[in-house]
Parts: C-alpha cells; sequence; structure tokens
C-alpha cells in the first residue's frame, strides 16, 4: 500500500510512499528495542554531537526543506523556513538544558551509613504521533528530548506532512545516528493505530481533540506515560488601555498566521465597548495588508487550506454564527470546490451560543465580541472547554496580569500572542491536552526516576 501525497495549491500529486504495516510496525519495534540497547548506554555527549549533526545539516539544507514541507501542506515558504529556524533554536535549548536535568544526584546521606540518590532512565521505545501544522516543531518537541534521554522513537508523520516526515528521517540517517534508534511510521489513522497498539513504552500524540481522546480510551490500560498536545480555542482579550492599531494588526496575524491552523491562533477576541469600533476597523486593515497565493512565492501570507475538506466546516461556522446574529464584516462564504485557498472571513456581534466562539476553527476565520468590563472578558475567556493560551493587551501590566491569573490557560500572554518559548512549558490544559512538551517537563517526561538506597555495607 502507499499514500498519495497532494499539493493543497493545486490538488496535484507530489510524491507517493509506502505505508507500513502492522507487521512493518511489529519489526520496527524489535529494531527498536535492540537499537535502544546499546543507545540507552552512550554518553549524553555523544547524543549531543550526533544531534548537533542533524541540527546543522538542517541549517544546510533549509531552502530544500521548506520548499517540500510548503509543497505538501500549503504552507507559505516563508513560514516554513521560519518554522525550521526556530526548530533549531529549540533543538540548542534541548542540547544545553538537558544534562543537567538528567544528573544523577545525591537527595541525602546520613554519616557513612546510608546514601540516597536520584537517576533518570529514559522510557524505551517512543511512539511520536504528530500533525501536519508544524511538522518540524511538533516532531522536534517529542524525538530531540527523547533522543538526547536515551529513548529509541518511532516517528509517525501526519499522512499530511510524510515528505517533511522523510526529509527528517533521512536527515537522521546522515548526522550518524545509529540504526534503529530513529525510525520512521508512514501512514494515516489505522498505521497510528496500529502503533499505538505495539509494544511502546511512551505515547507522546500531538492532533486534534477527537483523536486525542480515542487514542486515550484506547490507550488507557497499556499504563505507559502518554503526552496529549491537543487543539484549542484561545481567546484575545483587548481592554479599553491599548494602542489600538498595533494590538489590532498583532492579534489578526496571531489569528491568521499558517492560515490559522496553529494549535495556539488566536480563535476569539473581545474587545472592550470603548474601543470595539476603532479595533474593528484596525483588524480589518491588518487583514487587508494578507496577501493569499502561491505558497512558493515569498510575498504570499495565506497559503491553501491544507486539507481542502476543511473548507465545508470552516463555512458550516460561518453559517452558525451568520444564523444566530453575527455579521461578516470582512471576506464571505467561500463554496468553490476546486480550490484549497480559503480567504480571511472576520465576523463580529458574535456571542457564545455560535459554534464560532466554542469549537475550534483551525482556519482563516475568527469572531469578534464587544465585553463591557474585564470581569465580563473573563467569564468569557474561561467559558471552553480549552485551556492552551490566553493573552490579554492592556497598557497597564498589573491590570493584564490580574485578569490571566483568572484564566484557566496553559500559556498566558501580556500585550503578544500565538507565541512558544523552548524555556517554557508548553501545556494544555481541559480537552487541549495532557502533560507538557518543552521547558524542564518537556524534558523529564521522557525518562523515569530511579531511586537508590544505598547501606554502605549489610552489618
Ligand atoms: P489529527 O488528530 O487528525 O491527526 C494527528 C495524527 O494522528 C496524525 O499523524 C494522524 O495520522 C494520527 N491519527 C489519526 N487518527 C488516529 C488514530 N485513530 N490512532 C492513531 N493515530 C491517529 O490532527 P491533525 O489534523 O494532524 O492536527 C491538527 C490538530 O492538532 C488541531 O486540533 C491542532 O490544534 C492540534 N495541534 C496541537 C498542538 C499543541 O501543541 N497543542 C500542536 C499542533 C497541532
Amino acid at each position: 500500500m502507499t499514500i498519495d501525497i497532494l499539493n493543497p495549491a493545486t490538488q496535484k500529486i507530489v510524491g507517493q510512499l509506502p505505508t507500513d504495516t502492522t507487521e512493518d510496525i511489529a519489526f520496527k519495534i524489535s529494531k527498536a528495542k535492540d537499537a535502544g540497547d546499546e543507545w540507552k548506554k552512550t554518553s549524553i555527549e555523544h547524543r549531543q554531537k550526533i544531534i548537533i549533526n542533524f541540527s546543522k545539516a538542517m541549517a544546510e539544507n533549509i531552502t530544500e526543506l521548506a520548499k517540500t514541507q510548503s509543497l505538501e501542506t500549503g504552507k507559505p515558504a516563508k513560514q516554513a523556513q521560519a518554522e525550521i529556524n526556530g526548530t533549531i533554536n529549540r533543538i540548542k535549548y534541548f542540547l544545553d538544558y538537558t544534562p543537567q536535568l538528567i544528573k544523577p544526584e545525591t537527595v541525602f546521606t546520613e554519616g557513612n551509613t546510608i546514601r540516597e540518590e536520584l537517576h533518570w532512565e529514559p522510557l524505551g521505545v517512543i511512539a511520536n504521533i504528530s500533525a501536519w501544522n508544524y511538522p518540524w516543531f511538533v516532531g522536534s518537541n517529542v524525538f530531540i528530548p527523547a533522543l538526547l534521554t536515551g529513548n529509541t522513537v518511532l516517528y509517525k508523520p501526519s499522512e499530511f506532512a510524510s515528505l517533511t516526515g522523510q526529509n527528517i528521517k533521512n536527515l537522521w540517517e546522515k548526522s550518524g545516528l545509529p540504526d534503529g534508534v530513529f525510525q520512521m511510521i508512514c501512514g494515516a489513522a489505522s498505521t497510528g493505530d496500529a502503533l499505538i497498539n505495539a509494544d511502546i513504552d511512551g505515547l507522546f500524540f500531538t492532533g486534534s481533540w477527537a483523536t486525542g481522546r480515542a487514542i486515550i480510551d484506547q490507550s488507557a490500560r497499556k499504563l505507559i506515560p502518554i503526552g496529549m498536545e491537543l487543539g484549542g480555542k484561545d481567546p484575545a482579550y483587548c481592554t479599553d488601555d491599548i494602542n489600538i492599531k498595533k494590538a489590532a494588526a498583532a492579534i489578526a496575524d496571531g489569528a491568521f498566521y499558517n492560515c490559522g491552523q496553529s494549535c495556539c491562533a488566536v480563535e476569539r477576541i473581545y474587545v472592550h465597548t470603548k474601543i470595539y469600533r476603532e479595533f474593528i476597523d484596525g483588524f480589518i486593515d491588518a487583514v487587508k495588508q494578507f496577501k493569499v497565493g502561491n505558497p512558493l512565492n515569498e510575498d504570499t501570507y495565506l497559503g491553501p487550506l491544507t486539507r481542502p475538506s476543511h473548507r465545508q466546516y470552516l463555512n458550516a461556522q460561518i453559517e452558525d454564527a451568520v444564523a444566530k446574529g453575527a455579521k461578516i464584516v470582512f471576506g464571505k462564504i467561500q463554496t468553490e470546490t476546486d480550490s484549497g485557498f480559503f480567504h480571511p472571513v472576520v465576523l463580529t456581534n458574535t456571542d457564545h451560543d455560535m459554534d464560532i466562539m466554542q469549537e475550534e476553527s483551525f482556519g482563516p476565520i475568527i469572531g469578534i465580541q464587544e465585553v463591557s468590563n474585564d470581569e465580563k472578558a473573563i467569564n468569557l475567556m474561561n467559558d471552553s472547554r480549552y485551556g492552551l493560551t490566553s493573552s490579554v493587551y492592556c497598557n497597564n501590566i498589573q491590570r493584564a496580569e490580574n485578569i490571566l491569573s483568572k484564566i484557566n490557560t496553559g500559556s498566558a500572554y501580556v500585550n503578544c500572542c500565538d507565541r512558544i518559548s523552548p524555556y517554557l512549558p508548553w501545556s494544555g490544559r481541559g480537552d487541549s491536552g495532557l502533560g507538557s512538551t518543552l521547558g524542564s517537563p518537556g524534558i523529564r517526561a521522557f525518562v523515569q526516576p530511579k531511586s537508590w538506597h544505598i547501606k554502605s555495607n549489610n552489618d
């Protein structure tokens, strides 16, 4: 069996790859277990060297790697390059901070009689099931710390980013990683399903809430560590104390970057009554600047939807909102069926009866809602089953921090949005996920403690 990889801008096939069967997966797992016996014994310095080779190879091939990503996902070339550069930066964080986090330490001694030590050991074979929207970021959040801490990895890229997955696998091969330590599993949902059922020691998934929940149901009985990076419905709130034009432009970028296909894209906006009208004008001005077009063109800001079938879902959210009283102030419902492109749509007069303010859109559409005070904004921001990121724009930092301290969210942004730092854990609350990637928790996620109680003799 093979999968066809389509260019979403043209609907033409740009590649074809063989998919892995259940037997292939079992074979790769046994290879990973054998390779892992040696890999976990290697020094951290040795692993660092190989990962530095990988990172250098990324930098040397950035234009080609970004082009492949653009062809299969529709991500504009500039944004794909920014992602690869950002990944190189994240790798540096992991290289610098992992050694100190997994170093054995003596935590207690009693004279010469007893010594207690804490050691960290790898989990074993990690299943890394990944999404297409940021394949370099979300893949590397798992496979870099997993490898660095001595695990082996079975990496299943999304079926919509399999060529990038193949590029990642090839880079590892050229970087001196021993055979079997990193292997790619190719395929769609049923292949992911077979991987989950295989003899894995840790499962790290990035994708939608619906798939994540199905995977949890299926794998809970395995009693292995599980990480879930799922969707979001991330709010941004503009108080009456802001530079309206600048905030509107920044939030428009946060909502529409990568065609709105970011887990931490701004997905709903609340604006204080005093600046509501002016904010909408500023927001529309910003959106008008976004160029929709061929992702390979340098000046393209919005490429096609990665999954053209998502058009129907976006149209349904717009229709639902309009039927319940929202106003389209920019763009329109898009019914063309032969195009992968979806032009931005801005709705105002939205409320929480509408899907667009409740369910992840994951596309270039946004709802803006007027609020009369901070308390109402807080209630609305918290009225969600998701909890990935939340932002507040306000020149009074104390006021912004006070608002965000009341929000149930994994990341809190003051005067910024749609931002990830390797130094801080990336974690979702509620239906946005389980566990963390990045930061120190995102390194420790790949090791298990072993507690040593050592008596100096048995007298
Ligand atoms: P998806 O759930 O459709 O697929 C994700 C991965 O799961 C793919 O590799 C897919 O092949 C695999 N898969 C699908 N069904 C499976 C099954 N039954 N068993 C095992 N594997 C299965 O998600 P997507 O469309 O690739 O990604 C978009 C979603 O990911 C959005 O909801 C977005 O918010 C979320 N996301 C979250 C983060 C985060 O860090 N929180 C980052 C990126 C994307």
